[in-house]
Formats: structure tokens, C-alpha cells, sequence
């Protein structure tokens, strides 16, 4: 889950991190207030799901209340890298004299946490990690150990921050890696992290991605996973609690289990064809399920034809059966079915079907040969 930067503000400030106080607006109006009980200046900050936000001229500083509903004004609506903007942040403008870069993630290879520190702030770290790849200091922590305060003071004295920045920058940096590791994060990254000209060192952005799957840890992480950014069929599709993934081919492609989901989507692609989405209906899925699979697909219009891949194993034949049939009477289904029926109880299910065979749902006995079917149909 990747939260907006006034999310990942709340986050770190949850952690008892020092972030610039702010104000959430929708609307030109709302910003004014905000701005109004800020006190100017202020910074009217594009909240969408993507970085380089400043470049695009998302992030403009404002010395007055006209200024706020000017910029305010400019930026709701404006477009950054295909993300309309339609969330401001007004926050209190920062004095700033240095910007820093700093971020944890997970290093798989290594089996630790990474933490990434630099002088080089502001700009992106790829930039830095091309041009200076020196600039960049690492650690890499062993998530049993954590981070001791000493270890983080050499970690920050390897950087070269100004000296002035050093007792702040290891303060917030202990808090962002108690943040990261006891939030479940897989990245938090500040940038830039700043030293101001009274000398504090604050998070003057926030991107922080959540562990989709810790959210059984944290009651408050709803919040987060509702205002995820879906398209209209990835959140019709959540609703009704189907993993599914929308891809841009005409194929439409049900299966239960990721594993057999992905294989399918493979084979529609090996022979030539190409998947619409990718929809796991999961172990032990019913007919119900299966009704609710078929209706997301089919109000997808760029869907040609559907293939449904079914290898039953605590999924029974007859319940997928079922799910076909009721799905095909209770709305009408615009694009042919091919399905492929094996496992627990195939035979069952497949009897089921017979008397609906037409060609508009075809009955296929491999994987391969349905993928044949199902590209030759959406071609
Ligand atoms: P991003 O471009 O999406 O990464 O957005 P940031 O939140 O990092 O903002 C981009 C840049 O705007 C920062 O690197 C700062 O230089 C500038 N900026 C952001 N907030 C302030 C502020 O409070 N005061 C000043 N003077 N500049 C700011
Ligand atoms: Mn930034």
C-alpha cells in the first residue's frame, strides 16, 4: 500500500517524528482556510500516488492567501506523469538550508534492512547513485539486532552531513527506522530531509509503502488500503474480495490460484494472444465466486473473450459449474467462455454444463487447446 504524502506524514508523526505542521484541501477554498489558519507562507503540495511532483509544478510556495488560491488553483486539476491531481496538503513553509536524502527498505539478497543516507538530497537518488555513487551511504541492518544509536551515529558521519545536522539526523533516524520496522514498511523514504537555518532536522516529504499483508497487525491501516489508487474494475474486483490484476489485451482470464492465474496468462500469451487481466478466484472459491469473477470481467469492455482455467483441488467442479451457469442467467455475458475443467470433481461440473454448451461457452479439454480457442475468439 503506497500512502499519499500527507498519509506518510501522519505516519511518521505517529512515530514521534518532526514534520511540518499542515492542513488537507480538496478544493481552492479549503486550501485558503487551511492557509489562513496555517499562517503564510505556506506550501500548496499535489497529493497523488507518484513522485517528481516539484518538477511537474505540484509544490509552490506561498507568501499570501492570494497566492494560495492561485497556485491552489493551478495545481487541482493539473496532471503529474497521468495522475490528475484532485488532493492538496497546505503545509507551513520550511526554512531551508540543506537537503538530505534518507530511506529504509528490504534488501531480499542480503536478508536485512538497507538504510540509505546522503547529502545529496532533493533530487533523486537514482541521479546520485549514477553520477555518486559515494555520496550515498549504506547500512545494512539485521532486522533481529535493529539499529543501536551507535551504529547510526557512524552511519551518519559516514554521509557528510553538515555538522550542525548531526544529533537531529540521528534522532529521526532511529524514529524512521522504529517507524519502518514497527509499522511494517517496506520503504520509507525522506526526500529531502532537511536541516533548517535554526538548525532541526525535518521530513519535508514522505513515501512510505505498508505491507499490504501486516494489516491484520494494524486496525488504522484500512484507512490506507481505501484510498489505494484502482481503476473501476481493480476496485470492483476488491469489493467483492477477488485478487485481480488488470492488464491492457483482450483476453479475459479466470483460474483458481495465483500459480495456475499466472500459467494461464503465460499460455495466452505463448500463443499469441493477449490477457486482459489476471483473476484469482482462490482455493475452495464457490459459485458464487465464481458468478462474481465472471460479472467483473464482463463489465470490462476492452474483454473479448473469457477463458476459465480451473484445476479443482479443494475447488469442486460442480460448485464452478454452478458459478457459470447462474452468472450466464442472471446477466448477459457479451464475450464467449472458453473453459477448461480439471480436478476435484471435473466430471461432475462438466455434466453440468453440457446442456449450456454453445458457442458462446465452449467446453475445452487442455489448457493449450483452450488457449487456442480463447485467442481465435478475441481476435
Ligand atoms: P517531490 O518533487 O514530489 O519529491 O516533492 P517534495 O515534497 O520533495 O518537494 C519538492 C521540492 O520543493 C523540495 O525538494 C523543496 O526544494 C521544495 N519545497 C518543499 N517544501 C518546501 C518548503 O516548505 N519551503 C521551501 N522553500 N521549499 C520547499
Ligand atoms: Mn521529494
Amino acid at each position: 500500500m503506497d500512502l499519499l504524502e500527507y498519509q506518510g506524514k501522519g505516519f511518521f508523526a505517529e512515530h514521534a517524528m518532526p514534520v511540518p505542521k499542515g492542513k488537507y484541501a480538496e478544493t481552492v477554498d479549503e486550501a485558503v482556510a487551511a492557509a489562513e489558519e496555517l499562517s503564510c507562507p505556506v506550501v500548496v503540495k499535489a497529493q497523488v500516488h507518484t513522485g517528481g511532483r516539484g518538477k511537474a509544478g505540484g509544490v509552490k510556495v506561498a507568501d499570501s492567501l492570494d497566492e494560495v488560491r492561485t497556485h491552489a488553483g493551478n495545481i487541482l486539476g493539473l496532471d503529474i506523469k497521468g495522475h490528475i491531481v484532485e488532493q492538496l496538503w497546505i503545509e507551513q513553509a520550511s526554512d531551508i538550508a540543506e537537503e538530505y536524502y534518507a530511506s529504509f527498505t528490504l534488501d531480499r539478497s542480503e536478508r536485512k534492512h538497507l538504510g540509505m543516507l546522503s547529502a545529496q538530497g532533493g533530487v533523486e537518488i537514482e541521479e546520485v547513485a549514477e553520477h555518486d555513487p559515494d555520496a550515498i551511504a549504506k547500512i545494512w541492518i539485521d532486522p533481529v539486532d535493529g539499529l543501536s544509536r551507535e551504529q547510526c551515529a557512524e552511519w551518519v558521519a559516514k554521509a557528510k552531513l553538515n555538522s550542525t545536522a548531526t544529533e537531529g539526523a540521528i534522532d529521526i533516524l532511529l524514529k524512521l527506522y522504529a517507524a519502518y520496522e514497527n509499522g511494517d514498511a517496506d520503504l520509507a523514504e525522506i526526500n529531502p530531509l532537511i536541516l533548517t537555518g535554526s538548525g532541526e532536522v525535518i521530513a519535508l516529504d514522505a513515501k512510505v509503502t505498508l505491507d499490504g499483508n501486516s494489516t491484520f497487525r494494524h486496525e488504522d491501516y484500512s484507512a490506507y488500503d481505501a484510498t489505494q489508487p484502482r481503476d473501476d474494475r481493480e476496485q470492483a474486483a476488491h469489493a467483492k474480495g477477488l485478487q485481480y490484476v488488470g492488464l491492457s489485451g483482450s483476453v479475459g482470464v479466470i483460474a483458481n490460484g495465483a500459480g495456475l492465474a499466472m500459467s494461464t496468462v503465460d499460455v495466452v500469451n505463448q500463443v499469441g494472444g493477449s490477457p486482459a487481466n489476471f483473476l484469482d478466484i482462490g482455493g475452495g472459491a464457490n459459485a458464487d465466486v465464481m458468478a462474481s469473477a465472471l460479472d467483473v470481467i464482463n463489465n470490462d469492455p476492452a474483454v473479448k473473450s473469457i477463458f476459465i482455467n480451473i484445476f479443482g483441488g479443494i475447488t469442486r467442479g460442480e460448485e464452478i459449474a454452478k458459478g457459470v451457469i447462474e452468472a450466464m442467467q442472471r446477466v448477459e455475458i457479451r464475450s464467449p467462455i472458453v473453459i477448461r475443467l480439471d480436478g476435484t470433481n471435473a466430471q461432475e461440473g462438466r455434466d453440468l454444463l453440457q446442456s449450456h454448451l454453445s458457442d458462446r461457452l465452449i467446453m475445452s479439454p487442455t489448457m493449450l487447446d483452450a488457449a487456442h480457442k480463447v485467442t481465435e475468439l478475441a481476435a
